[in-house]
C-alpha cells in the first residue's frame, strides 16, 4: 500500500500494538504498511501460516484497504465502500500449537479495536485457528473459503437462504473454523462432507466451539451474538454485532 499517510497510520497503529510484545520474534522490522512478510520458516501448507516461536506474544496491525484488495469481496453497490473496511493483520494460535503470523481478517473499521481485543484473548487462551486469510484468496467463493476450513469476515454476499445482506457484507460477521463449527441446515444436513462429523456437538475437539466456552463469551464481551443459539439452522462458526 504506497501513500505517506497510510504508511503513517500502519507505523503508529503498529507502535500503539505492540506495546508490551517485548522480543517478539519473526517480525523483522516488517511494520510499514508493506505485504505481509514471509517468513524462510514457513511450512508449505499453502497458506497464511508461518511457524513462529511458542513465546511469541500477540500482535496486531489494522491497516486501510482499498478497493483493489478487495478483487472479488467488494463491488460497487455492496453496503460499505472499502474505506469503510480495516485488513487486521494479525497473530493466531495454530492447530500445531505453535502462533501463526500473518493472519489477515477485513472487517468493518468500526468493529476493528474490538475484534483485535477478541482475538487476542483467543491467542493468549491458545485457542486453534487453521487458517485466516481473505475470502479474495478464494475469489470470493464462501464455499471454497469453507473447504478451506478458512477463518474470515467480510464478504459482500447474500445471507445464507436468503435475499438479504449477511452480516459479512458489512464486515460485521467473523466465520471461525467452519469446518469444526459448520452451517447446520434445519434439516440437519451440511454442504461440506468433510465436515459432516462435526454435526455432533457433544464431541470435544480442538476448535470446536460450545456454548458458553471461552470463546463464545470473548465474543459476548463487545457484544456479539453467536450462531450456535439459533433455532432451526445453526451457524456454529457465524458470530456477529447484531446476532444475526
Ligand atoms: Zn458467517
Amino acid at each position: 500500500m504506497p501513500g505517506s499517510r497510510l504508511a503513517k497510520s500502519a507505523a503508529a497503529a503498529a507502535a500503539l500494538l505492540m506495546l508490551g510484545a517485548a522480543a517478539a520474534c519473526g517480525g523483522d522490522g516488517d511494520t510499514e504498511g508493506t505485504a505481509p512478510a514471509t517468513p524462510p520458516t514457513a511450512t508449505g501448507t499453502g497458506g497464511s501460516p508461518t511457524a513462529a516461536p511458542t513465546n511469541m506474544e500477540f500482535r496486531a496491525e489494522v491497516k486501510e484497504v482499498t478497493a483493489r484488495d478487495l478483487p472479488h469481496s467488494w463491488r460497487e453497490g455492496c453496503p460499505v465502500p472499502p474505506g469503510d473496511l480495516r485488513m487486521i493483520e494479525m497473530t493466531y494460535w495454530g492447530f500445531d500449537d505453535r502462533p501463526h503470523t500473518g493472519g489477515r481478517l477485513v472487517v468493518n473499521e468500526s468493529a476493528a479495536d474490538d475484534l483485535v481485543s477478541v482475538f487476542r484473548k483467543l491467542y493468549q487462551m491458545r485457542y486453534p485457528i487453521d487458517r485466516m486469510e481473505p475470502v479474495d484468496k478464494y475469489e470470493g467463493s464462501d464455499f471454497d473459503s469453507i473447504e478451506a476450513n478458512n477463518t474470515s469476515a467480510f464478504n459482500c454476499r447474500q445471507a445464507t437462504g436468503s435475499g438479504s445482506w449477511s452480516q459479512h457484507a458489512y464486515g460485521l460477521a467473523v466465520d471461525i473454523n467452519p469446518c469444526q463449527n459448520p452451517y447446520v441446515s434445519a434439516d440437519g444436513s451440511i454442504a461440506h462432507p468433510d465436515c459432516v462429523k462435526y454435526r455432533n456437538r457433544d464431541l470435544d475437539e480442538p476448535g470446536m466451539i460450545h456454548a458458553g466456552d471461552d470463546v463464545v463469551d470473548a465474543f459476548a464481551d463487545i457484544g456479539w451474538g453467536w450462531g450456535g443459539t439459533w433455532t432451526g439452522a445453526k451457524d456454529y462458526q457465524h458470530f456477529s454485532s447484531n446476532g444475526r
